[in-house]
């Protein structure tokens, strides 16, 4: 494959999941047509291929909030841009509450909501069984729902975009693992790939969980690192078809419908068996990481059942027709870097989005284009997604894991 690669570009993305193929996409649609994608494995083979596709604007920051706006606004009009179709349905994220505490949790954020004109509303028992017929609400406290919110197909929304950015003439390479950023002085020139290299004005890197090590060859440090997340799917339950997505606020475990079957993602489990939303914290090095095995722990379909049964009289007798584990890519604070390299002219950043990347995918890929090829991204600033947060210890978010 690294015998048909260029030997310029105008652009190189490194990465190609979902994030470099919409960056590829948004470039393509501004004219910029030299440009080329490389994937060390296949085209969303990485973190993209196993996610859930949920969609939703309940977010605690700002910023978050404002990127949900912006990208469903083009998920609604995603046939238009890309002429593909993806799924997406606006069936809504239902958060639900077991504790007095998280209730209040949930009631916490809907001035942002009120004052971004996001339409979020609160529901009692009753308002839940209404909306999803057979689930379980003697052990709720209530609800939270946007309507506005839902779920698509990230491997589908990745190849339309990819076949989108090809007819404008962008070049993808699968096969074609970048070992390394060429860096002149505070200048990053290109990548190598084995004996062949590309000399770019610039590069984007997009490599998802595997970010650090690829960045560190810049002299760059870039804390992303994996952390192992799993997703279960049940055989037919068509009568579920049109639920939104249910999300227990306190355990983390949710649910979705697709195709007939329903997904469910639940937490980790700690060995003791306790719920583990998130990773405990960042490890002390990120460039020498050991992945952990892809395998599903055998301890989370037995949690699954058992969880889903209390929740729903539909999943009385679940049976898990396919299971799989991804890496959600982590940050300190759980938001993504987006945006240039400071101190490095010619280098970009899209990663790390800690298991919302799908979703705001036509914000971000957008918004980096917009400081590639203007200087800024200037439709929404997203100087708080900087790399240098992390120099500074400047933390301009609430870090959730969803
Ligand atoms: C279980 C699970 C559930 C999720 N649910 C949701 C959800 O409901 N909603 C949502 O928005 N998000 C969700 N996510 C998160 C979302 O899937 C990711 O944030 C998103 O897919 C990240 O895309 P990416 O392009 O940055 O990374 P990836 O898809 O991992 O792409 C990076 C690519 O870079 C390639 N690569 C790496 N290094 C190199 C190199 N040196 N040279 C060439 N290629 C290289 C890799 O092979 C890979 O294909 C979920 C994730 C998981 C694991």
């Amino acid at each position: 494959m690294t015998a048909d690669l260029p030997r310029t570009a105008s652009t190189v993305i490194v990465g190609g999941g979902i994030v470099g193929a919409a960056t590829a996409f948004f470039l393509g649609d501004r004219g910029e047509s030299d440009v080329v994608v490389l994937e060390r494995a296949t085209l969303g083979s990485g973190t993209s291929k196993g996610g859930l596709g949920g969609i939703r604007h309940q977010f605690v920051d700002e910023l978050d909030v404002r990127l949900s706006l912006m990208a469903t606004a083009f998920w609604r009009e995603f046939h238009t841009f890309t002429g593909g179709t993806h799924e997406f349905e606006e069936r809504g994220y239902l958060f639900i509450a077991t504790t007095r505490e998280g209730l209040a949790q949930l009631r916490e954020p809907l001035p942002l909501y009120e004052r971004l004109k996001v339409p979020v509303e609160m529901l009692d028992r009753a308002d839940i069984e209404r909306l999803v017929p057979g689930i379980r609400t003697d052990d709720l406290a209530g609800g939270r729902l946007c309507a506005r919110d839902g779920y698509g197909d990230p491997v589908t929304a990745l190849a339309c975009f990819a076949a989108a950015a090809t007819l404008e003439g962008v070049r993808f390479f699968e096969g074609t693992d970048v070992d390394a950023l060429i860096r002149e002085g505070d200048r990053v020139t290109g990548v190598r790939c084995g004996n062949a290299t590309i000399a770019c004005e610039r590069v984007l890197i997009a490599t998802g969980c595997w970010t650090a090590a690829l960045a560190a060859t810049a002299s760059v440090a870039v804390p992303v690192w994996p952390y192992r997340r799993s997703i279960m799917e049940s055989g037919p339950i068509p009568h579920l078809a049109a639920t939104p997505l249910v999300i227990e606020w306190e355990s983390g475990f949710h649910f979705r419908p697709k195709e007939g079957r329903v997904r469910f993602a639940p937490p980790n489990l700690t060995t003791e068996g306790k719920v583990e939303k998130g990773p405990a914290g960042p490890p002390a090095s990120f460039e020498e990481l050991t992945f952990p095995p892809l395998d599903v722990p055998p301890s989370l379909e037995p949690w699954v059942k058992e969880r889903a049964a209390h929740r729903h009289r539909s999943f009385a007798d679940l049976e898990i027709r396919d299971a799989w584990s991804c890496y959600y890519e982590m940050t300190p604070d759980d938001h993504p870097v987006v945006g240039r390299v400071p101190e490095l002219a010619g280098l970009y950043i899209a990663a790390g989005f800690s298991g919302h990347g799908f979703m705001h995918v036509p914000a971000t890929a957008q918004l980096i284009v917009e400081e590639m090829l203007d200087g800024r991204a200037a439709t929404l600033d997203i100087t708080d997604l900087s790399l240098e947060r992390f120099r500074t210890g400047r933390r301009p978010f609430t870090a959730t894991v969803l």
